[in-house]
């Protein structure tokens, strides 16, 4: 008998694997994805995707997948009802606040999740619970840069667009390795530097592929950025580079600021950053000579324990020479997760509601109040704990239960033992994820949520661009969407919101944020988008600062600094330093990458990459296995020798092993923000002879 084949599907969907945001169609049958198919019409990527966004979504259709909610029963997981699984979450969740107040609990949203989804964990927390104890990943990766742009330009997020960045006729990298993390910024850059002559200077110690292509390539030791930095801006001064015009009518505390950067002499700079004076001058008129400069940043500068202070540098540079406002100019940060800066920007942050409003705001705090139907006296006016100091007051006793949508703080957050111990003493744990991630075996109960592709809502890329992702599959079992979940949670502790799809969410927040009064799902339907700050009428930003800068008087500030070196830098007995990153094939902790069959052949397991100087040194071949041990603990791999690395600093991708490069870093981390110093850590090396 012969049976009809199921249609084929087409759906447009938000790839859920970095800050790029690519959009494309994912064309189904049944639950089966046939393939990713790019279109010209997608915002951020048009016909361009890489290798996660194309192939890696078998995790989707694992059998390892969460179809039930589990309740630990006498230490062992058992199947239950979301019945009984909601209403044990409210009860508990209750019953801490009810003992221990609202400030024992903490929240941590996803920043791979929705926008709905992060809006509605603070709701939960600020509005039900009382407490800012709210945060997401950013706070490992891209808060010291947002501290940097709020300290000078006012907005926590790009200045302008991938095509901005396209446009421009310098290109600066530092500390970003955007070939592998992301990928289609830097065809597009590949691309402008090939056909319209765009120069790239990359700043980086690790000689990473974008180094390789770049007109100019400097290597500064590690952690000393801010230096090279303000001893470019007082270049700028020196040898009159700097815009005048541009500071006399933009910027405030120039003065003060020139003053400040006495100290940062070409002469300064070659001998704590180890770049060649010629080569500081070199890019100095480059960038000082340029009609336009975009500026990308990435972890390699704000995983410092001064990273807030040397983003802040950045913006300084910038504003020096007039780079802020134009087309094919700005800062960009490059936001690492899909949804990091969505998170932010909805409100998974200790300090800031959605639209980055101030908790302290008192006019802030009556708006969101009146929004939420309670008086201000109900949300507390203080700002909480972000995710480090929650894991570190959870280790202390303070903070007694803890809910986690979608975030593996068990492999993301530095220092592994002190997390594991926190999460230990908890009174009560609630993981909401796809998998039974490291983090979800602590928990007292799992909850199933669906991926990406089996819920509708909207993600915000490294651009601020607001995308729609429509729901391709249906929930694979009793999984649910994180929305709902969390809509249902809230019933349970007595606010029934009756939010029916996550367009009403989206609704709530733009009728109470100034930054999104413009944003519906109406206006975002299909391949549209919206950048934000959007106004009432929709009209959205795809360039900002063009009209004055996000601070009171309209002006930019310029902030001056002092370097202070590294927390944990190499000595006797540690006398290497480890520095750690992430590989274009993979994501995070491997939990999705990982069950996609092509990857995992890709790259099936890590590697410390060693320099050719100290693999001659210490006897190292390649392959040979090698203890890296630092004041934490050790982690065995082979060895890979490369020139990617130089002198006696190793690099290790963060992906492999139960948990990851976090075994061995440590709890220092930047005073301003709390994001850990994870390229901060002193290791020492064994040579093993198993192979
Ligand atoms: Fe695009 Fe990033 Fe996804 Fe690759 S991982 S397809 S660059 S969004």
């Amino acid at each position: 008998m012969h049976m009809r084949q199921p249609e084929i599907k087409r759906t447009k969907t938000v790839c859920t694997y970095c800050g790029v945001g690519c959009s494309f169609e994912m064309w189904t049958r049944d639950r089966h994805i046939l393939k990713v198919q790019p279109v010209a019409e997608a915002p951020a990527n048009g016909i361009s995707t890489c290798i996660k966004g194309k192939f890696a979504w078998d995790f989707v259709n694992s059998e390892q997948r969460l179809t039930m909610p589990l309740i630990r029963d006498n230490g062992r997981f058992r199947e239950a009802s979301w019945d009984e699984a909601l209403d044990l979450v409210a009860r508990r969740l209750l019953e801490v606040r009810e003992a221990h107040g609202p400030d024992s609990l903490g929240f941590i949203g996803s920043s791979k999740g929705t926008n709905e989804q992060a809006y509605l964990v603070q709701k939960i927390a600020r509005r039900i619970i009382g407490t800012n104890n709210v945060d997401n990943s950013s706070r490992y990766c891209q808060n010291p840069a947002t501290k940097g742009l709020f300290r000078t330009v006012g907005y926590g997020g790009d200045a302008g667009t991938i095509e901005d960045i396209e446009q421009a006729e310098v290109v600066v990298i530092v500390g970003s390795n955007t070939a592998e993390n992301h990928p289609v910024i830097a065809a597009r850059i590949k691309a402008a530097q090939k056909l319209r002559g765009q120069k790239l200077i990359v700043i980086d110690p690790r000689k990473h592929e974008m180094a390789e292509r770049a007109d100019l390539f400097l290597r500064p030791n590690s952690g000393t950025d801010l230096i090279w930095a303000s001893a470019l801006s007082r270049y700028m001064f020196d040898h009159d580079l700097a815009d005048r015009e541009f500071l006399a009518r933009w910027v405030n505390g120039v003065e003060e600021y020139r003053q400040s950067l006495a100290p940062f002499t070409l002469e300064f700079a070659e001998a704590e950053t180890g770049i060649a004076r010629q080569d500081l001058a070199e890019a100095a008129e480059t960038i000082g000579r340029a009609q336009s400069v975009c500026l990308l940043w990435a972890m390699g500068i704000t995983q410092h324990s001064r990273g807030s202070d040397a983003s802040t540098a950045l913006s300084n540079l910038l504003l020096v020479t007039g780079n802020y406002g134009k087309p094919g100019t700005g800062g960009y940060p490059m936001r690492g997760h899909n949804n990091v800066q969505g998170a932010s920007d909805f409100g998974c942050l200790r300090d800031r509601y959605p639209g980055y409003e101030h908790v302290e705001d008192e006019e802030a705090r009556k708006r969101w109040a009146e929004g939420w139907g309670i008086s201000p006296e109900e949300l507390s006016a203080e700002a909480g704990y972000g995710n480090f100091l929650m894991v570190q007051a959870a280790d202390e006793g303070e903070i007694k239960a803890m809910y986690i949508v979608g975030e593996e703080t068990a492999f993301s957050d530095s220092n592994t033992h002190n997390v594991l111990s926190g999460f230990e003493k908890l009174e009560f744990m609630v993981v909401q994820d796809v998998f039974l991630s490291r983090t979800a075996e602590y928990a007292d109960v799992v909850l199933p949520a669906c991926p990406s592709v089996e819920q509708e809502g909207t993600y915000v890329n490294t651009e601020r661009r607001i995308q729609r992702s429509y729901q391709v599959l249906e929930p694979l079992g009793d999984s649910r969407p994180d929305w709902r979940i969390l809509t249902d949670l809230a019933a349970r502790m007595g606010h029934d919101w009756g939010y029916t799809h996550p367009s009403e969410i989206m609704a709530e927040c733009a009728r109470i944020a100034p930054m999104f009064a413009g944003v519906s799902y109406a206006r975002l339907e299909g391949w549209k988008s919206q950048l934000w700050p959007v106004a009432a009428d929709g009209t959205d930003s795809p360039l900002l600062y063009t009209d004055g800068f996000a601070n009171e008087d309209g002006k930019a500030n310029l902030h001056p600094l002092e370097w202070q070196p590294p927390e944990e830098a190499p000595d006797d007995e540690y006398d290497l330093l480890l520095d750690n990153g992430r590989l274009r094939e993979q994501f995070q902790g491997t939990n999705q990458t990982g069950r996609s069959e092509g990857i995992r052949q890709q790259l099936p397991h890590g590697f410390v990459e060693v320099s050719p100087e100290l693999a001659a040194e210490r006897g190292i071949e390649e392959g040979t296995w090698v203890r890296i041990t630092s004041r934490r603990d050790s982690i065995e791999f082979p060895a890979v020798i490369t020139d990617r690395v130089r002198g006696k600093t190793l690099f290790m991708p963060i992906h492999f092993g139960k948990t990851g490069v976090n075994l061995l870093t440590g709890e220092h981390n930047d005073p301003d923000v709390q994001t850990p110093a994870y390229k901060e850590t002193a290791v020492k090396l064994e040579v093993l002879d198993k192979r």
